[in-house]
Order: structure tokens, then sequence, then C-alpha cells
């Protein structure tokens, strides 16, 4: 009776169909319909056998760098790859595209994990891509901005690692119990092989994870902790007061990123964090270009006696 290999699995609305395709399967089916862009290939789906296998990609327009949306139509199981070349004559979503409109490109699909992994993280489930960070400085400030479920803002990591996944070449994970709770946590980080130097959140080009509220908030808290004259200072304590202002600095010139070329002013779409939003309907005007530029100004000018000291 069934002469077809793809005839029988189709499963009514609502009911998954099984998934038994190894990770493998999934991404050698994703390289060869990647290599035969901007043409469509005709492969079958590693899972149910159809021919209607899709991809996606979701990223920045002007660099033709995203992630890919990997999925087949039928059974709508497939996998993610991130940080990818978008290839010449391919469209490009761009990031920050309404959910609503979202979906009518990309469906929900379930994610096949990659191999290795037991479980699959709640976070890269909820997010739909992993954490992208431009620098560990940027990992440790995300990490402050996330307090624990029972509000403990400090969370000092016990382990640390570098893990390499087939989607993700460097994944840093930080991992450790909360000291007032007890609840163990886990962060995820996609993170570059190199980085940028000491003290600085990333180089060219905007956060992807942490928005311009709650950068200039950092830096307040930063500055707000060095006196002006490293006089008033022990000697002991200069060193931490030069890497706080020195933190405030690059966090007021993170904030300035948010800028867009030619535009005077942070637009407020930037602001993503519940953090942000507030900081930014406090005192929009603090998020102006020239606001910025003298706030910016007034932190170097804290920071350059401190320099000046401890290179004496
Ligand atoms: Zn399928
Ligand atoms: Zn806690």
């Amino acid at each position: 009776m069934n002469t077809s290999e793809s005839s029988d699995r189709v499963s009514g609305p609502g009911q998954w169909p099984e998934q038994r395709a190894s990770s493998e399967a999934w991404y050698d089916a994703y390289g060869e319909a990647y290599s035969a862009l901007p043409g469509r290939s005709d492969l079958r789906c590693p899972n149910c056998g159809h021919r209607a296998l899709r991809i996606v990609f979701t990223g920045h327009v002007e660099d033709r760098v995203g992630y890919a949306s990997f999925w087949c139509d039928n059974c709508r199981y497939g996998i993610h790859i991130s940080r990818v070349s978008v290839p010449d004559g391919v469209e490009i979503l761009p990031l920050g595209e309404s959910a609503e409109r979202r979906r009518r490109v990309v469906p929900d699909y379930r994610i096949v994990p990659p191999p290795d992994r037991d479980d699959v993280d709640p976070m890269s489930e909820v997010g739909e891509d992993m954490l992208v960070a431009r620098s560990s400085e940027e990992c440790h400030l995300y990490m402050e901005l996330h307090p624990c479920e029972c509000g403990e803002e400090f969370f000092e990591w016990s382990r640390h690692h570098l893990e390499e996944r087939p989607d993700h070449p460097r994944v840093s994970v930080y991992e450790g119990t909360c000291a007032r709770c007890g609840r163990e946590r886990r962060f995820e980080f996609e993170v570059p092989a190199v980085s940028p130097e000491p003290g600085r959140y990333g180089d060219d080009g905007p956060s992807r994870i942490i928005d311009p509220g709650e950068f200039l908030v950092s830096s307040r808290q930063f500055a707000g902790n060095v006196p002006p004259d490293p006089g008033d200072l022990a000697v002991s304590e200069l060193g931490y007061a030069y890497n706080a202002i020195d933190l405030a600095v690059a966090g007021v010139e993170e904030t300035l990123k948010f800028v867009p070329p030619g535009a005077e002013a942070v637009p407020p779409e930037a602001f993503t964090s519940e953090l942000g939003r507030k900081t930014y309907d406090a005192d929009p005007d603090a998020f102006t270009r020239d606001r910025l530029e003298r706030t910016l100004a007034e932190y170097i000018a804290v920071r350059d006696p401190y320099a000046a000291v401890l290179e004496e």
C-alpha cells in the first residue's frame, strides 16, 4: 500500500510528528541546501523525506551576516545556525522584525538539539538564538544586569569554560551557585575568537545583548564610586578606581554606538530592556549625541589623573 516514503507521517493539527534524524543529518542537509543558494535545492528532509526544506537568514542587511533558520515545512523540525555569511542574491530578514511579520516567513518549528547535549538550554529555546557577546567584559556586564530570581545581583561564578559546538564554534559558559538562595545559575554566550583590548566591551558596532540604557546606567554606577581626586584614595584602591572609571568611559562609548550615523540621538526603539526603557523615559535628553559626548568628556577628565598617578 504505502509506496511513498513520505505519505504516512503527516500529522494532524496540534500533533507533532516524531523526529528521528540525527542532528548530523540535519547539519549535512543544511550544508547542501546552503551551497545550492541562491537556488533552491530539491533535497529531501532528513526526518520525514518531504522536499520541503527551507532556509531563511536573519541579520544585518549591510554586512550580510546573520543566523540561519533551517527547517522542514512538512514535519516542522529544523536547526539554527548562528553567524553565517549570507550568499549574494539571498534575502535577509532584518533583526528586530516584529514577531508577527516574522512568523509569516518563519513558522514555529522544533529545534533538533546539537549532539552531546542532553538538554536544550531554555535560553536558546526562548531567545531562538544564543546570546552573542563581543568580549568577556560584555558577558560580565550582562550577568550583572540579570539578577537571580531571588533578587541577588552579584553572581560569583565558580566554573567557567569554553565549548565548541557544531552551530557555535566558541561558547563561553559560566556556572555557579547563587550566594543568597543556592540556585544553580548558568549563562552561555557565543564569543569571538579575537577579543577587543582589555577593558573594552567590543569593537565597532553596537551590542546585541545590552541596550544603551543599560550601558549608561552601568557607567553612572561605575563613575559614582570614583572620587574626582585620586588623592582621596589609598594607594591600594587606585587600580580598582581606575578600572571602574575606565569602564564608565567604555559604557558611554557603547551608548554612543547606538546613535545612527547622521542622527542626533539614540532612537527610542534601541531600548529593549526594562531598565533601558525606564532610564530613557526618565531623561530622554541624556541620550542625545551632544549630551553623551559631554558625559564621555566628563568621565575621561576623571580618568586622566588616575592614569597619571598609576604611571608614576
Ligand atoms: Zn520534514
Ligand atoms: Zn538567588
